[in-house]
């Protein structure tokens, strides 16, 4: 392996690495590998066997690392739209994202993806629209697919077999540095199976590092690449978890509603990633325990409950810099009080008080993360975002009464981590560092598997172009 050299080096195999690898191996004789510092995908295991258990924190999540990345055990929300999931727009125009987006579908579909399709173009949704414009909440639009966390699985294990064939791929195995050399860039690698660091050579590098190794991504920018990086927003809340008939009238139309509040404080506040007869998981974050959720697109693995996340935007100004870093020190607040993460009944936040086991107990709606640990969260998120939460699910409860029951269970924290981007990135998403490209989460151009995968076929095609000329 000692400088083996490649046209094209990919590094994070999320679903951004993944679509720009299918794109170059359709050019057959390009020499291209894919490197994940997690698992291949039928070894990805979470120690986690139920949801009694907590997060062990291991060194390398398998929920967010290896072949599939951070969508590995997701639902697979598939969202066609420009109107959120990434900021693609700010470099290509909304046409070019759509068709890349709906793309990046054709390859699902080609490995056995749904062709149902959610949309709140329908008379149903456009009903809920209105209700929910009395109260002051948008609907976003957008068409959705839900693949299920199954299904969403299964693609990928057989996405991993079309691709194993035609590009090398290396997992359990981390870039640890990228240097660049005369007309190509050296890679140290390091591989949890040999004993010593090796070095590739590339002509072009994708750097597709999630949400995981966004810090490492940055690190790498200002320390060795001298690329300026920006950023100062960051998305904070808790999950939301309901019984499933205070949402069914929406779920049932346009499957999760993104629906958008502006606060009396006059913050941005909103729902995100829905998920009807879900489950609520942890996320680890380079150590830092979150929550998420999914939900299966077999009904007969479905639970009684609906969850979603209700997040307040934060925008920092002069003298912050470092929202990641925000998000990872409020977080870390309910790692400390609740050895992970924490579950609060709404009645009890309203009153100030902590839920402890007994109130869990008799509580009608009974958590799908059996392991959060009752406790309170006003000890861990702060006076503004708690008020902006709580008016947005009084605001929630006018459309979907129930949701400001006393039962509703409220997790946190889940934060929206918004990685820092490379300043003057090209239409091609090419770094001012020539030949070298930034993709994905990781590199804070997206926030969502459609516009992940829309970047990662953007890149591959300007490759592809060089090549040919
Ligand atoms: C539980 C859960 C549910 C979700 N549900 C949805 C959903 O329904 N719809 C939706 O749109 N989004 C969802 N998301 C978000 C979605 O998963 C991400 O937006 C998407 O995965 C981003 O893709 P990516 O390729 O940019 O990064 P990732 O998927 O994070 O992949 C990056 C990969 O890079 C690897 N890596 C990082 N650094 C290095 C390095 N130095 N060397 C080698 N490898 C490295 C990591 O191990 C990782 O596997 C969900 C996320 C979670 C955790």
């Amino acid at each position: 392996m000692q400088n083996k050299e490649y046209d094209v080096a990919i590094i994070g195999a999320g679903i951004a690495g993944i679509c720009a690898a299918y794109e170059l191996s359709q050019k057959t004789d390009l020499r291209v590998i894919l490197f994940d510092k997690g698992n291949e995908i039928s070894k990805r295991t979470c120690p986690i066997k139920n949801t009694k258990n907590k997060c062990q924190n291991c060194k390398k999540c398998s929920i967010m690392n290896g072949f599939g990345g951070a969508g590995g055990f997701s639902d697979g929300k598939y969202n066609i739209t420009t109107e959120f999931g990434g900021w693609l727009t700010d470099y290509i125009d909304s046409e070019k994202v759509l068709k890349l987006i709906k793309y990046v579908d054709e390859i699902n579909m080609k490995f056995g993806a749904t062709d149902d399709v959610y949309s709140t173009e329908t008379k149903e949704a456009k009903a809920i629209e209105r209700e929910a414009l009395k109260y002051d909440l948008h609907l976003l639009h957008a068409k959705v697919k839900h693949l299920g966390t199954e299904n969403n699985f299964n693609i990928l294990c057989k996405l991993y077999e079309y691709l194993k064939d035609r590009i090398d791929i290396l997992c359990d195995t981390e870039v640890k540095n990228i240097k660049p050399g005369v007309n190509c860039y050296n890679l140290l690698c390091t591989s949890t199976h040999s004993l010593c660091d090796f070095n590739i050579v590339s002509k072009y590098v994708i750097v597709a590092p999630g949400r995981s190794g966004s810090e490492w991504f940055s690190n790498l920018c200002k320390e060795t690449l001298n690329i300026e990086m920006e950023n100062n927003q960051i998305d904070l809340g808790v999950r939301v978890e309901l019984p499933n008939q205070i949402f069914e009238h929406i779920t049932a139309n346009v499957y999760e509603a993104k629906l958008k509040y502006i606060s009396s404080r006059g913050n941005a506040v909103r729902t995100f990633c829905m998920n009807p007869s879900g489950y609520v998981v942890y996320e680890n974050t380079d150590g830092t325990i979150t929550v998420n959720g999914h939900s299966f697109a077999n009904k007969s693995l479905g639970s009684p409950n609906t969850n979603f996340a209700i997040l307040v935007s934060t925008k920092f100004t002069e003298p912050f810099k470092d929202p990641y870093q925000y998000g990872k020190r409020t977080a870390s607040f309910s790692n400390l009080l609740g050895n992970g993460i924490i579950v609060q009944r709404y009645g009890d936040l309203k009153k100030g008080r902590r839920t402890n086991e007994k109130r869990l107990k008799a509580s009608f709606t009974r958590p799908t993360l059996e392991s959060a640990t009752p406790g309170d969260l006003g000890y861990v998120l702060q006076y503004n975002q708690l008020t902006d939460i709580i008016e947005m699910i009084e605001k929630l409860d006018k459309i979907a009464p129930g949701t400001a029951n006393n039962d509703t269970l409220l997790y946190g924290v889940e934060v929206k981590y918004y990685s820092a981007r490379p300043k003057y990135l090209t239409s091609s998403l090419e770094t001012k560092c020539k030949n070298l490209f930034a993709i994905g989460d990781g590199a804070g151009v997206t926030r969502g598997l459609s516009q992940a995968g829309a970047s990662g076929i953007l890149v591959a095609r300007e490759i592809i172009n060089r090549i040919n000329k």
